[in-house]
């Protein structure tokens, strides 16, 4: 039951990196870290101000495909000639930078009834995580659902029922069916799970037979890094918790906020059918 102990002792599996598409799944149980805070590790981070992403790339691509433009049109028609290359160029080089620049993935967020807004401290949290990959993480759709559907799917004890096997609950099925696109993850943020010691979870179509992936996050648990955590698991396509306390996949037992990516990881999650 690798899939759901997470015991300290644990070692990081090597992952198959399939780019067939066969998917592994399963899901995290994540014990809360209960001496970490949240804020202290933040602050030793220095990577996060570089905002290295495709509107640079597009501009610098610009930049030298209008040159490299510019110079063709006058070699074929003196300055009309110049003009039309130069703006060809550019529009090329702008793609051809973007290209180069960072590559995105795109989650829809729902949240239920009553759970505060954390998207924007959570993704802002995942793009200084995944920016390791220069992958920028963005929201779509965003969704809160009313007291009344809220309550429909999670019943009186406002807890989602959370899995334990290979198969949802009941209250999962009813809550991944909300702000759905075809080849988009959503993320929801639900009070608490019923197992109180869970943070998140995150449920794989290689293991749940679901059309494409969720991330649940639990607004009672939650720690800063919650949300990049369990994307981590949908990006690598890996339920495994290396037992590297640096590592973002580690679990909650033992994970110290520092969340660093390996090169294995990286190439997996560029790799991701979600990430473009
Ligand atoms: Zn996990």
């Amino acid at each position: 039951m690798h899939q759901h102990a997470e015991p300290k002792t644990a070692t990081q599996a090597p992952a198959p990196r399939q780019q067939d598409g066969a998917r592994r799944l399963e899901r995290r149980a994540h014990v809360r870290a209960p001496a970490l805070s949240q804020a202290a590790p933040a602050a030793a981070r220095d990577h996060d101000a570089d905002d290295r992403d495709g509107a640079v790339g597009a501009t610098i691509g610009g930049i030298l495909g209008g040159a490299i433009g510019i110079a063709a049109g006058a070699l074929l028609g003196g300055v009309a000639g110049a003009i039309i290359g130069g703006a060809l160029g550019a529009l090329a080089g702008a793609g051809v930078g973007y290209l180069v620049g960072r590559r995105t993935v795109t989650i829809n967020v729902t949240r239920l009834s009553g759970v505060a807004d954390t998207t924007d401290v959570d993704v802002a949290r995942a793009n200084q995580i995944y920016k390791q990959a220069d992958v920028h993480v963005s929201t779509g759709s965003e969704v809160t659902l009313s007291p009344t559907v809220s309550a429909s799917i999670l019943g009186a004890d406002n807890a989602l029922a959370n899995f334990t096997g290979n198969t949802l609950t009941p209250e999962e099925t009813q809550l991944i069916s909300h702000n759905r696109m075809p080849g988009r993850i959503t993320a929801y943020y639900v009070p608490r799970f019923s197992n109180a010691g869970l943070r998140g979870e995150a449920i794989r179509p290689s293991r749940f037979g679901v059309t494409d992936p969720s991330v649940v996050v639990g607004a009672n648990t939650r720690v800063l890094d919650t949300l990049a955590h369990e994307l981590g698991h949908v990006l690598t396509n890996d339920g495994s918790h290396p037992n590297v306390a640096t590592n973002l996949m580690a679990s909650g037992a033992i994970r110290n906020f520092t969340d660093n990516l390996t090169p294995a990881q990286i190439s997996a999650i560029q790799s991701s059918p979600y990430v473009r």
